[in-house]
């Protein structure tokens, strides 16, 4: 559903991304751990199509800055960018009218009612609190129901009662047959929601295993997060000297 071959993406002198290739199935969660500056934004955008890099990157078949891709994705950013003098039920208006959403307003209700929305709705942008932000930065990714999600580190300021949610609904995406690549640095708010893990260090994939691969190894997450980053950071100074 969504593949990423050879995919290098450099800011100057600094190799963010260094030739990454992976594949994604319908009807899963990945869950992309790395530690802070590992390159995991730098490939959310590359694959939403908002940075240029080297390589190539598909959506269901689709080059990922064609329409079609465009249609088949969605992405919650790390940070919400929200309107300052839109009311939180403007900011759903405007995402229904972007992606021509017919239909979308019991899913509007829905989503307000699970994020605890609902009594916000007249809110601005500016009014609402970091977490507030994140919730409805989360139901405008998810308003127009994509078949492939990208969401950089949302659990950051969730509260448990949304975290819990958010979990229930990527269950429920995966059920559909949906897409999900899920971003973190911590690896215990995924703990139970992934079916492939991809670990990122220094712009490089370090492992990618399937749930099933790391029981076989008889490895928990953290045992491999640790095992595949530990020392990394050394070896990459002592290469660059
Ligand atoms: P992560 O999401 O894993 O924390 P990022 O993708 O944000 O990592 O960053 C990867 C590397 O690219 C870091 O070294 C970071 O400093 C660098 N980087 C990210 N964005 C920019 C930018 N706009 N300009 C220059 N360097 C950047």
């Amino acid at each position: 559903m969504l593949s990423v071959s050879h995919v290098t993406k450099k800011y100057g002198k600094v190799v963010a991304c260094d030739d990454l290739s992976f594949t994604l199935d319908p009807g899963s969660v990945t869950v992309l751990l790395g530690p802070n500056g590992a390159g995991k934004s730098t490939i959310m955008k590359s694959v939403i199509g908002f940075l240029r890099y080297e390589g190539e990157i598909t959506v269901g078949g689709y080059p990922n800055k064609t329409t079609d891709a465009r249609r088949l994705l969605g992405y919650i950013p790390e940070m919400p960018s929200l309107y300052p003098n839109l009311t939180v039920s403007e900011h759903m208006e405007f995402i229904a009218r972007a992606y021509k959403l017919t239909d979308y307003k019991e899913r509007k209700e829905e989503l307000f009612r699970r994020f605890e929305l609902t009594d916000k709705q007249k809110k601005f942008g500016d009014e609402l609190s970091k977490g507030m932000q994140q919730k409805l930065n989360i139901c405008l990714g998810l308003l127009p129901e994509p078949q492939v999600v990208l969401l950089d580190e949302p659990m950051i300021g969730l509260d448990p009662h949304a975290i819990k949610e958010l979990k229930l609904i990527l269950e429920e995406m995966r059920a559909q047959g949906r897409t999900m690549l899920v971003s973190t640095h911590i690896i215990d708010s995924v703990d139970m929601l992934w079916d492939r893990t991809i670990i990122m260090d220094h712009g490089s994939i370090r492992a990618n295993v399937t749930r099933d691969e790391l029981d076989s190894a008889g490895k928990t997450l953290e045992e491999l997060f640790f095992e595949v980053t530990e020392g990394t950071g050394d070896n990459r100074e002592a290469q660059e000297k």
